[in-house]
């Protein structure tokens, strides 16, 4: 079989698109028939991207088979509606770590090991065993960084190596950004040119330029990087500031991307329209009404700027969960701090629809996270909780309902009087031989579901498989209480019976999860705890905006109770706006 390979790499800025280009690709040669696959490349030591701090590196985002890999994986399964396994993921140190790991298993039979080309082959080795595993027509590689940078320059040597072993089997994209300064007014390509011109001295010549801006590329500009460049005018891909990322795909068909693509590789031209993505853009363009999300956490700021990407997947997962109900999900990310230094700022919860803690680590933000879950229980206000958000809601419980007092997890407070949630013991094993990197409860597990519950409803089904990546849990001991106390468990591991998912009844939604739900939810495809959380979201608004129209129409015709009823909804939407952050999609 005929693997094709084409890698694409980033000029001049970093976070300017890479992934979603590589996933846009991808999915426009998926929707034409062929088998694709796609790889990320991190050009960093770390083995694997779990050993980081998320304000530096995003999120972590776990495969299946248990993988602590790069947001970017994340946006491939979403586009490809796929699952991309550990094979498909690749750093620095782990293609270091191959190779002196064969180096003392004398594979290299006693040869002298270099750099050159010693690391490129095992990186070779290793996007070919992907194109293998997953019998790929296409293989897009993502190779992180930009063009110029130190780091990756052992990955653009293994792409320049594939191309002169076969050159009728590997193309490249140069993604690259092209300002329009204030001051000046203008796109200015002199950037890309230089980028264009590191790449060459790399030995490389981009097959296409996918030239990110604010703005269109026009013909003038497109003539001046093709003569500079020395490519073909039509090979310069314009690629403006779009309202979603799902739209990209669409941009690219209409400028015939992928058909110029094949065309490269001497293949034919094929159908390929996207119908059910273009619906759901469709939909995601004519969504009007508004449900308000808090996520609460504490991995958004660096310096004077507000990231979310470390909680990316999450963000996704309750964007495909509002469109699918029609709404436009407006987000706001709250510090968890905040609540600890200035308790009456829980009041300002009360114009969210619904409010979501994300999984965490550590003692920052804790109490804040607490008082964040107290007030969602006692006020109704519907609460999803996922991993530490989950253990924080029992925490609350424990300490709030089963009159535990002091009650807390572990990881915070190991010698606490009741740790109702406690180390896993095999962790506390790994905790004690400090082996850190990978050892975590990682990938996918079994959940049995309770019947008539809300999980159990949303899921349809009586088993379903979700990834973790976790090394607290629930401590069984505290089952009774909290049962009989009220508190539901209506998800259980079957292999272990360890905790997996709580509720509380009689609450409009109050759910916590020890899994991540937010890595298997896809645009095409939302998750169904996700839709339930949404939609009890949803129910909120109409249940505010009633109550508010019974205050004030006491003797109103019915004319002005239907005009007050619209004047509530809408009022109880726009007291918020979203806050604009700058979220890195490369
Ligand atoms: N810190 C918690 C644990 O290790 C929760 C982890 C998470 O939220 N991903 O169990």
């Amino acid at each position: 079989m005929k693997h094709r390979y084409i890698f694409v790499v980033g000029g001049v800025l970093s976070g300017v698109g890479k992934g979603t280009s590589v996933s846009s690709i991808a999915l426009l040669l998926k929707d034409k028939g062929y088998k694709v696959t796609a790889i990320k490349i991190d050009p960093y030591i770390n083995v694997d991207a779990g050993t980081m701090n998320p304000v530096e590196h995003g999120e972590v985002f776990v495969t299946v088979d248990g993988d602590e890999t790069d947001q970017d994986i994340g946006n491939y399964e979403r586009f490809l509606n796929t699952e991309i396994t550990s094979i498909n993921y690749m750093t620095t140190g782990r293609v270091y770590q191959s190779v002196i790991e064969r180096e003392r298993n004398l594979e290299y039979k006693g040869k002298c090991v270099s750099v050159v080309p010693h690391v490129p082959q095992e990186a070779i080795a290793r996007i070919k065993k992907a194109a293998e595993h997953a019998e790929a027509d296409f293989v897009i590689i993502e190779i992180g960084g930009t063009v110029g940078e130190y780091e990756n320059i052992l990955f653009l040597e293994a792409a320049r190596m594939m191309k002169l072993a076969d050159p009728e089997a590997v193309q490249f994209v140069l993604v690259s950004y092209l300002p329009v300064p204030a001051s000046i007014g203008e796109m200015k390509t002199k950037p890309t040119q230089h980028a264009v011109r590191l790449l060459n001295g790399t030995g490389i010549q981009p097959d296409f330029i996918i030239a990110r801006s604010a703005y269109m590329i026009d013909a003038a500009r497109k003539r001046k990087l093709s003569v500079h460049c020395n490519m073909a005018p039509e090979d310069i891909i314009p690629a403006p500031n779009l309202d979603s990322i799902y739209e990209v795909p669409l941009k690219f068909l209409q400028d015939k991307l992928s058909d110029k693509i094949l065309a490269k590789f001497g293949l034919k031209r094929k159908n390929g329209k996207l119908k059910e993505w273009r619906k759901m853009v469709r939909t995601i363009k004519n969504v009007k009404r508004e449900v308000k999300i808090a996520v609460v956490g504490k991995y958004f700021s660096t310096g004077n700027f507000v990231l979310s990407d470390a909680y990316i997947s999450v963000i996704e997962a309750i964007k495909h969960a509002a469109w699918y109900h029609k709404y436009k999900p407006t987000l706001e990310w709250l510090n968890s701090e905040e609540y600890e230094e200035d308790p009456r700022k829980l009041k300002e919860l009360d114009q969210y629809d619904g409010i979501l803690i994300p999984g965490g680590f550590g003692t920052r933000g804790v109490e804040g996270k607490i008082a964040v879950v107290e007030y969602a229980r006692e006020n109704s206000i519907p609460y999803f909780g996922i991993c530490y958000g989950m253990q924080m809601a029992v925490v609350e419980f424990a300490r709030n309902i089963c009159g535990l007092e002091n009650a807390n997890t572990a990881e915070i407070n190991p010698s606490t009087e009741n740790p109702v949630i406690h180390v896993m013991e095999e962790q506390a094993a790994n905790l004690a031989e400090k082996k850190y990197g990978g050892t975590m409860r990682l990938g996918s597990y079994n959940c049995k579901l309770k019947k008539d519950t809300v999980a159990g409803e949303a899921y349809e089904k009586r088993v379903v498989s979700e990834r973790h990546r976790h090394r607290y849990e629930v401590n069984n001991n505290y089952r009774k209480p909290l049962e009989e106390n009220g508190m539901v468990i209506s998800g259980t591991n079957p292999e272990r019976d360890l905790v997996e998912i709580i509720e509380l009844p009689n609450h409009p939604f109050f759910v916590g999860v020890q899994f991540h739900p937010e890595f298997q939810s896809k645009p095409l495809k939302p998750h169904p705890l996700f839709r339930q959380f949404v939609k009890a979201s949803i129910k909120r608004i109409k249940k505010k905006a009633q109550s508010r129209f019974k205050f004030n129409t006491k003797r109103a015709s019915k004319k002005e109770v239907l005009e007050e009823f619209a004047k509530a909804a809408e009022s109880s939407n726009a007291s918020l706006k979203e806050k604009k952050v700058t979220q890195r999609s490369s």
